[in-house]
């Protein structure tokens, strides 16, 4: 039931907006669609904003941050190459739905925030999910998670000044990272790094807008 007013099926509104905002743009792994058909976005906004949760734009969470653009989301996944059994390290829980999709894929998800509402919102969300298998950590993300490293793969979904260092030293060796690095607030370029026989390789992409990556290797 969607309570009062008129019903919304959410499941046409995900179909479509894979179909217009992702595919079209030219997101084509079949798993990264399959997963954002599945994940029920709209049960990771605030209830007011529900029916906005398939629009083509981010949406406020409050404690000024916000969740991506279903487009960024679906663009950054598969720029990931995230398969089965990875272990994949998130910097920027938020509301936790990039967390849910690198679930969908099978990979083994270890996500930090560090504004404890949206750490403990994202927790009780994602386990009345039934998202079991990932792990949460209160803390700030720039520093990685040494306890758990190495990792497959790290994705970091807010933007700061310059690659945490903790970070590459975190990834797996071969491993692969996405992550919005501007030298200015607000204004990112997406980057792929690849760690492989020891050495690192960037790539930059195009250009991206995340919310500030606040911590001793961020802002
Ligand atoms: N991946 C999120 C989008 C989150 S917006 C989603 O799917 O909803 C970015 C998040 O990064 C915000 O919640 C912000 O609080 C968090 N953040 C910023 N700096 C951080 C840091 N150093 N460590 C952990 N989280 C951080």
């Amino acid at each position: 039931m969607n309570g009062p007013g008129p019903k919304i099926d959410f499941k046409r509104n995900r179909d479509r907006m894979v179909r217009d905002q992702i595919e079209a743009r030219g997101v084509s792994d079949p798993e990264v669609l399959r997963a954002m058909r599945k994940v029920p976005r709209h049960l990771f906004v605030e209830e007011a904003l529900i029916p906005q949760a398939y629009e083509d734009h981010p949406l406020p969470l409050g404690h000024g941050q916000t969740i991506s653009q279903p487009y960024v989301v679906a663009w950054m996944t598969e720029l990931l190459e995230v398969s089965r059994g990875l272990r994949v390290l998130e910097i920027g829980t938020g509301s936790g739905y990039q967390a849910a999709v690198l679930a969908e894929l099978g990979a083994y998800v270890f996500t930090v925030e560090r504004v404890r509402p949206l750490y403990e919102a994202a927790r009780r969300r994602l386990e009345g999910l039934r998202y079991l298998k990932v792990r949460f950590k209160l803390d700030d993300g720039t520093l990685g998670w040494p306890d758990e490293a190495p990792f497959d793969r790290i994705v970091v979904t807010a933007g700061g000044p310059r690659i945490p260092e903790p970070l590459l030293a975190q990834l797996a060796d071969p491993g692969r990272m996405v992550i919005p690095v501007g030298a200015s607030r607000r204004s990112q370029e997406l980057h792929v790094v690849r760690k492989e026989n020891g050495r690192i390789l960037a790539r930059k992409l195009g250009d991206v807008m995340f919310v500030d990556l606040v911590g001793a290797h961020g802002w």
